[in-house]
């Protein structure tokens, strides 16, 4: 069973009358709904109002995969949270960033880059092809697919390239974006997938629910780092070899250094 976290800010569902009828139970719930149709997941949601955001060091040591939709209010994140979710990103949880994710405290944290983009909002139709047919999160899916409205992105996407490169997606005003998109960091894997505007019903596409189950089938640990933070020192007389010190030293016997 792969353990889930989905995560939402939910702000525009509580001050927006428009989120608010697309999605009247919260973007969170409905996100968590999709995925729970896979019997593999057990999943739970955690928003932005809880203590801690809803990712205690409990929350997050229990589960596998986080997912992140945030939009209106990544500045009020706390550092604190998101260093814990860092942490444990690089020792092995998977992380799923959607749409406006892309400027999260997190994902600029762990891109290390901008992450800026280009957008509009006109409700244009949006293509997503599926550029590598073989990777286990375009599984099940055409070779492309196509949503009525979506708020267009387009490049240049302030990213490091990605490891892998599953979708690019197209719009009607003739842009282009890097839509799906795959790191590892640490011991962890992170998919940023860029469908998900608050004012159209896109987390209710069967294509986009394929998705992101898939998605979080593959970001599931493959193992695990226990203290990714940590920089052990390892002294002479433990070396696995025998081993006589040569040259000078900053650091006395037995000292743990600068680190
Ligand atoms: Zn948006």
């Amino acid at each position: 069973m792969i353990r889930v976290t989905v995560w939402g800010e939910n702000v525009h569902e509580q001050k927006s009358e428009v989120v608010r009828k697309v999605y009247p139970e919260g973007m969170h719930e409905c996100i968590a709904a999709g995925l729970r149709e896979d019997a593999g997941l057990a999943v739970r949601t955690a928003t932005l109002q809880q203590p801690d955001h809803g990712l205690t060091p409990e929350v997050l040591a229990e589960t596998d995969v986080l997912t992140w939709w945030g939009h209106c209010a990544h500045k009020q994140v706390d550092d604190a949270i998101v260093e814990r979710v860092q942490e444990r990103v690089l020792g092995g949880m998977g992380l799923i960033v959607l749409h406006s994710g892309h400027f999260s405290k997190i994902f600029k944290r762990l891109m290390g880059t901008s992450c800026a983009l280009k957008w509009r909002e006109a409700g244009e139709r949006e293509r997503v092809w599926v550029c590598n047919p073989g990777h286990a999160i375009a599984r099940g899916l055409g070779e492309c697919f196509e949503l009525p409205n979506e708020e267009m992105y387009g490049e240049p996407f302030g990213i490091p390239a990605p490891d892998e490169q599953v979708f690019i997606g197209w719009f009607e005003g003739g842009e282009v974006f890097r839509s799906g998109c795959c790191w590892r960091r640490g011991a962890g894997k992170v998919f940023y997938f860029q469908p998900g505007h608050e004012t159209y019903p896109i987390y209710r596409d069967a294509n986009v629910q394929l998705v992101l189950r898939n998605a979080v089938n593959w970001a599931a640990p493959e193992g695990g780092w226990a203290e990714p933070l940590k920089a052990p020192n390892v002294p002479v007389e433990k070396a696995r070899e025998k081993l006589t010190p040569k040259g000078p030293s900053l650091h006395k016997p037995g000292e743990a250094g600068f680190r």
